[in-house]
């Protein structure tokens, strides 16, 4: 089984959030499970030249907005399977991976540029798996292609969702320069009179995925559906959820690379250590008896932030240190510096994005939130379980699936879990952590329970491949 598996970012090309992750080690974990797979992606200015091998091609031709574009490719084997890194500057040095208003122009580019290296590389694939909107033009081409026949008229699709709230919307008058010139072609963009990548990508795969099975079902009604819900309830024979590992080679307390000190399940010691360095680092005050609460995302209404905002006040009032790293929205930006001055020996706050930092407060805190408006699969909560971190969470989506509130007379559990969304409700289930953090022998049940779990992407990769295999029973 020979899979292409595009991407607008891969660890350790790029990444801006989970897709990152994911399109990191899911093509390792399906090299490992004998598929054949190789990762196409753009070369950013922002990816480390060291990563790349060799150049591949300095030529490779794709047409273009009615040109003969040459653009040069780079393999790299950094990701654990063969990845092709597509060389067209113009479009990929932006300093940042999105948010440039010719993003539908630079993607598209993108997904003709994969489709002319996979003809370039002279073996069709069984099946191009895309990722979220960027990817839709590919898919949405290979469509159109195989009614002509040709090359890839026996490849069929696989488009995973990873966040449906991003569409890839654009201005429908673009739609022909870009090629799609038939009248179906075209159809299948519109949505509310701009054209959507995403919209055309779920229309014309043959077969749809998402990062956790309550998501999958989630998008199917109005209230998560972000407009598209019609469709995925039109095409819910063709969707499946499938819920995102983690990669333990990158996420491990026992051997991350990035900490003050190493442990595991059976030995926590360590996790004292890391605390300790997580509060030296934010110069707080060592009082390693208090709890720090964590929180590390995209500063966006979907992550429950005007939540955090509400409940701050209470956190602090519960005696707990309170550490946010994150990104984004300013107004977010501005209520975590505020609180910071409110609060300078409680408060500790990283603006922007720090992979090393990330796995730092991983290790040392000793609650983390989640209280997602929405949250496809979720991979902090995954990694804060791993590394002993007890998370708190919205029941929605990913994080229903992953995440069992912990349940003091069987002393099973992982976490805590609350289902509205409410400040109150987010502040009731604080208080509940923070009564089990001081009972130690009890927290270090939850701890465990939460290290033991094997979220490896094994599963989920076998999951994968048994999609691939029934796309040809379609
Ligand atoms: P999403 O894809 O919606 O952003 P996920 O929980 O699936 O949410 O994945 C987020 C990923 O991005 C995690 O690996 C998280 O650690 C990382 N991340 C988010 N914000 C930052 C940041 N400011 N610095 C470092 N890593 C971050």
């Amino acid at each position: 089984m020979r899979i292409a598996f595009l991407s607008s970012e891969a660890v350790p090309f790029a990444k801006t959030g989970g897709l990152g992750d994911v399109a990191g080690a899911l093509p390792k974990a399906l090299a490992e499970e004998g598929i054949d797979v190789s990762l196409i992606h753009p070369l950013y200015d922002t990816t480390d030249r060291h990563l790349l091998r060799e150049q591949v091609f300095d030529n490779l031709e794709v047409d273009w907005l009615g040109h003969r574009r040459r653009v040069s490719v780079w393999l790299s084997e950094a990701a654990g399977a063969p990845a092709f890194l597509i060389d067209a500057p113009e479009y990929f040095s932006r300093g940042r991976v999105y948010g440039e208003g010719d993003d539908h122009y630079r993607f598209a580019f993108f997904s003709k540029a994969a489709l002319s290296l996979l003809g370039r590389l002279g073996q069709a694939p069984d099946a191009v798996h895309g990722n979220d909107w960027p990817c839709g033009f590919a898919v949405a081409w290979l469509r159109a292609g195989r009614a002509w026949g040709g090359f890839l008229a026996r490849t069929r699709t696989l488009l995973s969702i990873h966040n449906l709230a991003y569409q890839g919307l654009f201005d429908a008058n673009d739609l022909w320069r870009i090629g799609y010139r038939h009248g179906e072609e075209m159809n299948v963009f519109m949505s509310n009179g701009a054209a959507s990548s995403l919209k055309a990508g779920l229309m014309t795969s043959d077969a749809i995925s998402t990062v956790s099975r309550r998501y999958s079902f989630e998008i199917q009604g109005p209230e998560q559906g972000h407009g598209l819900d019609w469709l995925l309830r039109q095409r819910q024979d063709r969707l499946i959820g499938i819920t995102n590992g983690v990669d333990y080679d990158v996420w491990n307390p026992a051997t991350d690379r990035h900490l003050a000190a190493h442990f595991s399940a059976d030995d926590l010691r360590g996790k004292r250590a890391c605390k300790l360095d997580l509060l030296r680092r934010f110069g707080l005050p060592e009082e390693l008896d208090r709890p720090v609460i964590a929180t590390i995302s995209r500063l966006v209404a979907q992550k429950g932030y005007d939540l955090i905002e509400q409940a701050a006040g209470q956190i602090l009032e519960a005696g707990a240190f309170f550490i946010a790293l994150g990104s984004g929205e300013s107004r977010y930006e501005n209520f975590l510096q505020a609180l910071k001055d409110h609060a300078p020996r409680r408060v500790a706050v990283y603006k922007g994005f720090n992979e090393p930092l990330a796995h730092q407060i991983e290790a040392g805190a000793d609650i983390f939130l989640m209280p997602s408006l929405y949250e496809p699969c979720g991979l902090n909560q995954m990694y804060s379980m791993r590394y002993g971190t007890v998370p708190v969470v919205r029941a929605t989506g990913g994080l229903d699936d992953t995440v069992e509130q912990f349940d003091p007379a069987t002393g099973e559990g992982t976490g805590f879990k609350f289902e509205h969304y409410s400040a109150q409700a987010l502040s009731d289930k604080i208080r509940e952590a923070l009564v089990w953090y001081a009972r130690p022998a009890a927290w270090r049940r939850i701890q465990r329970n939460g290290m033991r779990v094997d979220n490896s992407w094994q599963a989920a990769a076998r999951k994968y491949v048994r999609v691939y295999h029934a796309l040809f029973d379609l």
